[in-house]
């Protein structure tokens, strides 16, 4: 008999579970993905997309290598197949200006050098507060604006089902027959609907320019750093992290800090035109939460989210995971 498989969101996490579902069972599951909202207004459609582990908490690194490797491998067979331009699939040079020595992604990443004196000196000249040490790397960037409907084509063609509902608590599911596993994937909307109090936002606001002559990503990982991501049709400037901060609108003493610092970075920047500002919400946690929860009546639910601000770096990973748990579900039932 067909199973069913419900997903809660159709953000990158959501889709990424649908798309790999079908690709595992086929015909013997049918897949609804049930969202309040779907692409471009989820949270990853409005980020750069760039892989990299980033404000995921205290989530084991051996996880965080985990998924992070099996996103950047996929991205590697798309960006090696004709889809590439479709899915926004790009590589790009990096320098990634870090506070701390040692991280778990420069075996992921091609060609990473440590950055020497010489060239910490010239990213130095002139800027008040020193970069002490960075790294010189390549890796993709999958515009979620063109990867998560890239995705979504693919789920739609498999025969795949969207239905647009806000759900207000999980429990809703828990009754009814008509699917045999719920998978969460909400992001921050899990913190009301089933109430997790380890959820919070991690408010992000960047301004996207037009400046096509930029092809290298530039990243400083302090608090009060700045970056500047290249997509195929836009540059991110950023960015600010704000914990608790569940305000959407744009600040203007955020813009500020983010045209300023940018485009003392790069002062080519000073003369490009601002296409959009926008603000959203990365679902911050402690950790990332990736486990089912049998209900007292044997209702199963997968609970992925909290992925912070790397949930399109982590998802194809996390994705995996949560195939693995409903195979083992499966069997059960
Ligand atoms: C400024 C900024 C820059 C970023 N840059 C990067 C980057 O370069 N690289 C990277 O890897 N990550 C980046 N991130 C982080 C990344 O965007 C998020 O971690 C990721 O998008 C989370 O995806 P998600 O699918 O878990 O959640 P979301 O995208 O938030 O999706 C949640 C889904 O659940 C649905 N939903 C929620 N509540 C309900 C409900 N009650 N009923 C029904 N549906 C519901 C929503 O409508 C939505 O479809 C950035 C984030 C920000 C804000």
């Amino acid at each position: 008999m067909v199973k069913k498989v419900a997903i809660i969101g159709a953000g990158i996490n959501g889709i990424s579970c649908a798309v790999q579902l079908q690709n595992k069972f086929k015909s013997a599951v049918e897949v609804v993905v049930i969202s309040e909202e779907f692409s471009p207004n989820t949270t990853g459609d409005g980020s750069a997309g760039l892989w990299g582990p980033y404000l995921m908490g205290k989530t084991p690194n051996d996880k965080i290598f985990k998924w992070s490797k099996s996103m950047h491998d996929f991205l590697k067979e798309i960006w090696l197949s004709d889809k590439a331009g479709e899915a926004g699939v790009c590589l790009i040079p990096c320098i990634r200006v870090t506070l701390e020595d040692g991280n778990i992604w420069e075996d992921i990443v091609y060609g990473c050098q440590h950055l020497n004196q010489k060239q910490l000196d010239s990213l130095n000249e002139g800027r008040a507060r020193k970069f002490t040490r960075g790294h010189f790397f390549t890796t993709f960037t999958s515009e979620p604006l063109k990867f998560i409907p890239f995705l979504t084509k693919t789920f739609l063609e498999n025969g795949g089902k969207f239905v647009k509902r806000r759900i207000q608590n999980l429990n809703e599911f828990s009754h009814s027959s008509e699917f045999d596993i719920i998978v969460n994937c909400t992001g921050l909307g899990s913190k009301t609907i089933v109430g997790d109090t380890k959820m919070h936002a991690i408010r992000g606001q960047v301004a996207r320019v037009k400046a096509n002559w930029l092809y290298c990503a530039f990243i400083d990982e302090a608090d009060d750093g700045n970056y500047i991501i290249p997509n195929t049709e836009s540059v991110v400037l950023g960015g600010t992290h704000q914990i608790d901060d569940f305000n959407t609108s744009i600040y203007p003493e955020d813009s500020e800090f983010i045209f300023k610092g940018c485009k003392e970075l790069l002062p080519g920047l000073k003369h490009v035109p601002t296409l959009f500002q926008w603000a959203g919400l990365r679902p911050g946690r402690n950790d990332v939460r990736l486990e089912p929860e049998i209900l007292s009546n044997g209702k199963i639910i997968i609970h992925n989210y909290g992925h912070g601000g790397c949930g399109v770096t982590v998802a194809w990973g996390c994705a995996e995971d949560v195939v693995k748990i409903v195979q083992t579900q499966f069997s059960k039932l």
